[in-house]
């Protein structure tokens, strides 16, 4: 079994300029309510860490959590929030493309995909504009204790395909139940040069 990845929050920000120097990062990116905070709680073992990611205000920041001491993990704002004004998207939008395109010590988007329902449009969005600008991206189903398990072959490969991919290439985890937890625990550790 991989250890629970160390995460220590240590700021948000509103702008990459001010994001800490680091060795490596990977950053979670994913429609709100696909399960980026409890995923990443899940990754540390912890029940509330990423909480800090939710509470007022730091919603639409860039969330940087240090990863075993040495390398850092940026949990980006969720996205689809049909309801905001333009402006408030349009922000956001720049924020987070000035932090995609302006880190250089990223080396994995882990893109998070509800696995019960499929890439919604702004997923698939995320997923071709990750490619055009050469960011190198893993797709990681969510909710994977919520698909049957005599349907879950079939949801699998279907997921792939709207992303583009082999069945192969994405990993399913379940935070609730911590199905494949630990493979995207060394899948990370591996990304970061931890090992
Ligand atoms: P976020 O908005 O992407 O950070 O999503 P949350 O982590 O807050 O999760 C959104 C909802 O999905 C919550 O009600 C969670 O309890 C639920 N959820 C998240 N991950 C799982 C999972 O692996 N299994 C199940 N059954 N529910 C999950």
């Amino acid at each position: 079994m991989a250890a629970p990845l160390d995460l220590r929050f240590l700021l948000s920000a509103t702008e990459v300029g001010q994001l800490p120097a680091t060795s490596a990062e990977v950053a979670v990116v994913g429609r709100s309510n696909v399960g980026k905070s409890s995923l990443v709680n899940a990754l540390a073992h912890r029940r509330n860490l990423a909480h800090v990611s939710k509470s007022p205000g730091r919603t639409q920041l860039l969330n940087c959590f240090e990863v075993d001491g040495r390398a850092t993990l940026v949990d980006l704002p969720g996205y689809g929030f049909a309801a905001a004004p333009g402006r408030v998207r349009a922000t956001w939008q720049g924020m987070i493309e000035g932090y995609l395109l302006g880190r250089e010590a990223l080396e994995v988007v882990l893109v998070l995909v509800d696995g019960e329902i499929g890439p919604t449009p702004l997923d698939v969005q995320m997923l071709d504009w990750l490619d055009a600008n050469d960011l190198t991206r893993r797709v990681v189903a969510t909710k994977h204790d919520k698909v049957r398990s005599t349907k879950r072959d079939k949801r699998k490969r279907e997921l792939a395909e709207a992303c583009g991919l082999s069945p192969g290439e994405v990993v399913w985890v379940s935070a609730v139940k911590g199905t494949g937890v630990d493979r995207l625990r060394d899948l990370v550790r591996g990304w970061l040069g931890l090992y």
